[in-house]
């Protein structure tokens, strides 16, 4: 199959390939995502062959506006509502009861599903156009760092996807948060665009499952089935050193070997010469590097690099999310220094 790079010009194309039931890579705010017709379970279905993505990792519903949600979930609560109100159309995912309109394909046979509107201009457009909910996971292949421009996507994709629909870098850079409001307290199962912060100043109490901070041991279930996968990982090693930035960098050089890599700060970016080094952002920018983790974990890949040492944010904020992400891409293999 050759995969066609679409302009936003050429939205229209893939709006129709989208109805017709084939992929289309689709840009959003949070990462760049493989998208199908959300109610055509073939359709569905190529997502996880073209990802390589194990059947129990159910996929997310990407609707125009909060007004859908009545079609697919069922005894959707006033919850659901006031943080859309607040948060769509953003990087919030919802897990509400599933409706009977959802087929088992996208819900992995569970009885709830996961539903977002997205905020990204021209990810809407296609939506509103094709007047039907999107199936999207990210855009890699299983396992592998998501991406966050078209380029990176192409890079799994090319050749598995019938086209690729260009709304350049995201902006977000990470993965939408996930909370589980079909428990009580409502719970968050995966750290992203909205923070932990900002979720508790709407709802009173909030969960953090177990998976968001450590590795889940064998035979332990997250409530997020994808959170139980290695993710994320670039081909070489990573292992991840917390604590103060100074400190981290000071540890980091002492040990790199001749073909090691780094992750750090940008007020690092010259500690380490001679070495392949990623800059995040600043280290009191954690919008920055939320937009950077992926693309830094993905460079590597393309060097010849045999163990990559990275330094920790905090993980508060936005960081709580950068730091899962990062410290999955790396087996959760930390070293704490704080
Ligand atoms: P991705 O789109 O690649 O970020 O994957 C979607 C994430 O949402 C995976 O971690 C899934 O396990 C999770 N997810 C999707 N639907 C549900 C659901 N109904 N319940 C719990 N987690 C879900
Ligand atoms: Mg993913």
């Amino acid at each position: 199959m050759k995969t066609q790079y679409l302009t936003p010009q050429r939205q229209k194309q893939a709006v129709e390939i989208l109805r017709r039931g084939g992929l289309v890579g689709i840009p959003t705010e949070t990462v760049y995502g493989l998208g199908a017709n959300g109610l055509d379970p073939e359709a569905v279905k190529a997502i996880f062959i073209a990802k390589g993505r194990p059947q129990d990792n159910p996929l997310i519903l990407h609707i125009p506006s909060p007004d859908w949600l009545s079609r697919y979930c069922k005894d959707v609560p006033d919850a659901a509502y006031t943080l859309a109100e607040r948060f769509w159309p953003g990087p919030l995912t919802m897990i509400l009861k599933r409706g009977p309109m959802v087929p088992d394909v996208v819900t992995a046979g569970m009885d709830t599903v996961g539903m977002r509107c997205p905020k990204h201009t021209l990810c809407r457009k296609v939506i509103g156009a094709l007047d039907l909910p999107v199936a999207a996971p990210s855009g890699n292949t299983s396992g592998r760092p998501s991406p966050t421009t078209a380029q990176a996507m192409l890079e799994d994709m090319d050749g598995r996807i019938e086209a690729i629909l260009d709304g350049g870098p995201c902006a977000v850079g990470v993965e939408s948060t996930i909370i589980d409001l079909t428990v009580t307290p409502p719970r968050l199962l995966r750290p992203g665009g909205v923070t932990l912060e900002e979720l508790e100043t709407v709802l009173e109490r909030v969960e953090v499952d177990a998976a968001v901070r450590r590795l889940m041991a064998p035979g332990e279930k997250p409530k997020a089935p994808g959170m139980k996968y290695r993710h994320y990982a670039p081909k070489a090693p990573v292992t991840v050193v917390k604590g103060r930035p100074e400190r981290t960098a000071e540890y980091i050089r002492e040990r790199l070997g001749k073909t090691s890599g780094v992750i750090c700060f940008d007020e690092y970016g010259d500690h380490f010469p001679g070495h392949a080094v990623e800059t995040l952002g600043s280290a009191a920018d954690q919008a920055a590097q939320a937009r950077h983790i992926f693309e830094a974990l993905r460079s590597f890949d393309h060097l010849d690099v045999t163990d990559i040492w990275a330094q920790s944010p905090a993980d508060t904020g936005l960081g709580l999310a950068v730091t899962n992400r990062l410290n999955k891409a790396a087996g959760f293999h930390i070293i704490d220094l704080s």
